[in-house]
């Protein structure tokens, strides 16, 4: 069943239409020999009349199908992008944005001052851009500046499919900011481009347009994909099972790219690991495989120079992780091996059974496999190198996230094996507390998935989970919106002036439920002006969400951080705090500071090598954690130290490598600093703030009104020891009471509180695993609460009958607790807010 929307059909029997303006752009012989491949070429004309005779315009199209890469090649060569306006293209993902506006520049042969990107922390814009790639949250932030766009001729949201929160936000702020651009005389074009034909949100959706835009589906003239599921049960050990696997596809298949769907970056790395180990033929050439410390060697050399007398290091080394691989059976497949009758006959058997052997040896492929991780987190250039040609003779093998699903496109990938899971982070609405799962992926992520196989030539999908429970799963994955706290985004709206955010033209509205904690939040924090009756919002109250914002709020709305910390910030011009509280609150943003060593280790040798570094780390935190008053800011401090012992030692790889420290974040803390004091700056502007990147540690007094401001940007997440005159039985044992949850909660093991047990403290986050676990943790005093969270005191008795609330998604019943406070004194501290 197709959309019941207007499909636009190919033009082929139309007269071709000469654009009014063309603007060449000189592309080399290869690249314009591969572009003709792409199947959105031959609709470049229905798109670009579509997109002159309307001012919004949807396109649908296959991943790969070119969309990303050549619709703002369109659009430019017809006169779109010009000095007076640029074409400005949203993604979800910042590898994309990144990897696609390098792409375009180098496909038009343009340099990166021409076409350029903007994500958060970092961007290449100049005066000269034209085609300006960037992330949804960058666009955001700049409607608040300018409501009108006005610098936009066209703004393309792409990967609209993902249903992530900001481009949902983003369409439904362009459907207004469209026809007022309109009533101008400055029409601005708005694409909206997606991966799926699922686009009745933005259809049929009479808030949304108020005429029904045309959608555009390319053909995406997709190669044959044969999908073999597997038979047994779906296995737990979904790792293990790809691993045989690719080993099967990469013995007896014929040549073709493969590319794995794991969930996560360490089980990304140990299978990455476990396919390299196998016989190994070191090749120097390899400069391939992922790897987490790759000297240069000019690195090496200087290293040498400074140290003649050792000659341990001769020539610079293979490194001992780069190696070519003929994956051999580990022959434990063979021992339960099932006759599977769908197989007999055929010469290379392309169905490889449910991860049993048959007969070896049919195509004895005795090319060297090339493997290649592939994830987020990854350094660009090191994501880079999937793009890239695979060493002549050898297999390309990619071990993948998610990222591979839609956002980007590998070359020449004729075999998919799909786990069939996905790790996503799931919030609890109301608390936001969070937990990353593994979940089964829906079926329109499978078919994607699925589809990576299909680009060049007929290929094959092999699911790790049988057809029943694929039937299973759901068909959709829901919107981002609906699924997480929105207090960043109502912040965001509010600074916009958009009051009654329940009449917002929401592609699919969040639930009323996390629209009024997020109003009750930032009424905490004073970012929104307090609505006329005090206390607690009621359900019907908070459905009104008419709370203007306030002055302070609208400070903490030019932050780019979330809004607890945003409140930190706007506090902190008192006593020299700024650059620490900057510096924390990078770190906290940016998060997952060190590296986890607690992942399964492959070897004994590796074991060992992790339990070492692991101690290393350990040693530093408690160094970084200070002393005396320090001490109390708890793992806050250690952030500071960390990022404050990096910078003097020149942020160095070599630096994170010895002590634990993850190197790529060390950066974008290094660069969210710079944004930061900019931000702040441009706010305060006697404030003549700088970053000195190797600050000094705090006085004790400064690190006091730290824990304070910490606090006051932290108020719902304060946690109070329970008494022993409370403990009703074990499990409340060494816990805390929190203000929202009816559940014990722990200070996670990692904290360098967690022996200490303060009386009060904050929280960065609670996560859930075994327990309830409170990450980011500080000291704070009782004395302190009631002069900077007065929205979260109650002096009276607890209350009888608080109202309860229940989460569908954790099943757990939940009251406000205004009585965890109640013990607090009331004598006044002395702080300045
Ligand atoms: P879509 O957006 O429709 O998914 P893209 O425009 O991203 O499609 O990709 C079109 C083609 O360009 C794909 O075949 C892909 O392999 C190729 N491509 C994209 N980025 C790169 C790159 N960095 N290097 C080489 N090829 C690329
Ligand atoms: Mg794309």
């Amino acid at each position: 069943a197709g959309p019941s929307v207007p499909v636009c059909q190919a033009a082929s029997n139309r007269p071709p239409r000469k654009p009014a303006v063309f603007i060449p752009v000189d592309r080399s012989p290869e690249i314009q020999e591969a572009r003709l491949k792409l199947p959105i070429l031959a609709e470049e004309q229905v798109i670009m009349e579509a997109v002159s005779e309307n001012p919004i315009v949807i396109i649908c199209g296959e991943t790969g199908s070119g969309k990303t890469t050549q619709v703002p090649q369109f659009l430019y060569e017809a006169g779109y992008a010009s000095s007076n306006g640029a074409i400005g293209i949203t993604e979800p993902r910042r590898v994309a944005a990144v990897s696609m506006s390098q792409r375009v520049a180098k496909e038009m042969n343009l340099s990166d001052r021409e076409v350029s990107y903007q994500i958060r922390y970092e961007g290449n814009v100049t005066d000269e851009t034209q085609i300006k790639f960037m992330t949804d949250g960058v666009l955001l932030k700049e409607i608040q500046k300018d409501f009108l766009l006005s610098k936009y001729k066209v703004v393309i949201i792409d990967e609209a499919h993902e249903r992530s929160m900001y481009t949902d936000i983003l369409i439904g702020l362009l459907s207004r900011i469209v026809p007022l651009r309109e009533k101008k005389g400055l029409p601005l074009k708005l694409i909206v481009m997606s991966a799926t034909l699922r686009v009745e949100d933005f259809t049929d959706n009479n808030r949304l347009f108020s005429v029904t835009p045309p959608v555009i589906q390319v053909d995406a003239r997709q190669f044959p994909v044969t999908v073999h599921f597997n038979k047994k049960t779906p296995l737990d050990d979904y790792s293990g099972e790809c691993f045989r696997k690719v080993c099967k596809i990469h013995r007896m298949l014929p040549p073709g790219g493969i590319l794995v769907f794991l969930t996560g970056q360490a089980e990304v790395h140990s299978l990455c690991r476990r396919l390299r180990k196998l016989t190994v033929i070191p090749l120097a050439v390899f400069v391939g495989g992922d790897d987490d410390k790759e000297e240069s060697v000019e690195e090496i050399r200087k290293f040498k120079k400074s140290r003649k007398r050792k000659k341990v290091m001769a020539l610079p080394k293979i490194d001992l992780d780069n190696y070519s691989v003929v994956p051999v059976d580990e022959g434990d497949e063979d021992r339960d091996a099932e006759t599977d009758d769908d197989i007999a006959g055929s010469d290379i058997d392309l169905d490889l059974g449910d991860g049993d052997s048959e007969e070896d040896e049919k195509s004895d492929s005795s090319l060297p496999l090339y493997v290649l991780p592939l994830y987020s987190l990854l350094a660009p250039e090191k994501q880079a190198k999937v793009f890239r040609a695979p060493p002549p003779g050898t297999r390309l093998c990619v071990v993948a996230t998610n990222v591979a699903e839609t956002s980007l496109t590998i070359p020449g990938i004729k075999y998919v094996v799909d786990c069939g899971k996905v790790k996503k982070r799931f919030y609890d609405k109301i608390t936001g507390v969070s937990s990353f799962r593994v979940t089964w992926i829906s079926q329109a992520s499978a078919n994607q998935r699925a589809g990576r196989a299909g680009r060049t030539e007929p290929g094959h999908c092999y699911r790790l989970y049988s057809s029943a429970v694929f039937m299973d799963f759901e068909k959709f994955s829901a919107p981002e919106i609906t699924k997480r706290p929105v207090e960043d985004l109502i912040l965001q709206m509010k600074a916009l002036n958009i009051e009654k955010v329940i009449n917002f033209p929401f592609p699919t509205p969040p639930p009323t439920e996390a629209l009024a904690a997020a109003e009750e939040l930032l009424i905490a924090l004073g970012a929104l002006k307090e609505p006329p009756m005090m206390g607690r919002l009621t359900q019907q109250l908070a459905a009104k969400l008419s709370c203007p914002i306030s002055p302070l709020g609208r400070i903490m709305a030019t932050f780019p951080v979330a809004p607890r910390y945003a409140k930190m910030l706007a506090l902190s011009r008192q006593h020299n705090c700024l650059p620490y509280t900057i510096t924390i609150v990078s770190a906290m943003t940016v998060r997952e500071l060190f590296e986890e060593f607690d992942r399964p280790a492959v070897s004994e040798e590796e074991t060992a090598k992790l339990k070492g570094k692991k101690a290393r780390l350990l040693q530093m935190q408690r160094i970084w954690a200070g002393q005396g008053p320090m001490q109390m800011l708890g793992d806050l401090m250690v952030m500071l130290g960390a990022v404050g012992a990096c910078e003097y030692a020149g942020c160095t790889r070599k630096f994170c490598e010895e002590n634990g420290l993850r190197y790529k974040a060390m950066l974008e803390i290094r660069r969210l600093r710079g944004q930061l004091t900019t931000a702040v700056n441009s706010v305060c502007t006697d404030a003549g703030l700088y970053v000195d990147p190797k600050m000094k540690p705090p006085t004790e007094a400064q690190a006091t009104y730290l824990r304070q401001i910490v606090l006051a940007g932290l108020g719902d997440h304060v946690a109070r020891r329970v008494q022993a005159e409370e403990l009703l039985d074990d499990k409340w044992k060494n816990a805390y009471k929190t203000a929202l949850l009816d559940d014990p909660v722990f200070i996670h093991p990692s904290s360098v509180l967690f022996k200490q047990l303060p009386e009060f403290v904050v929280y960065q986050e609670i996560v859930e695993t075994t327990k309830l676990y409170m990450k980011g943790v500080s000291a704070v005093e009782p004395e302190w609460i009631p002069a900077l969270l007065p929205p979260y005191c109650h002096f009276g008795k607890p209350l009888e009958n608080p109202p309860p609330s229940y989460c569908p998604e954790t099943g757990r019943i939940r009251c406000h607790r205004p009585s965890v406070f109640y013990r607090v004194s009331w004598q006044l501290p002395a702080v300045e807010v």
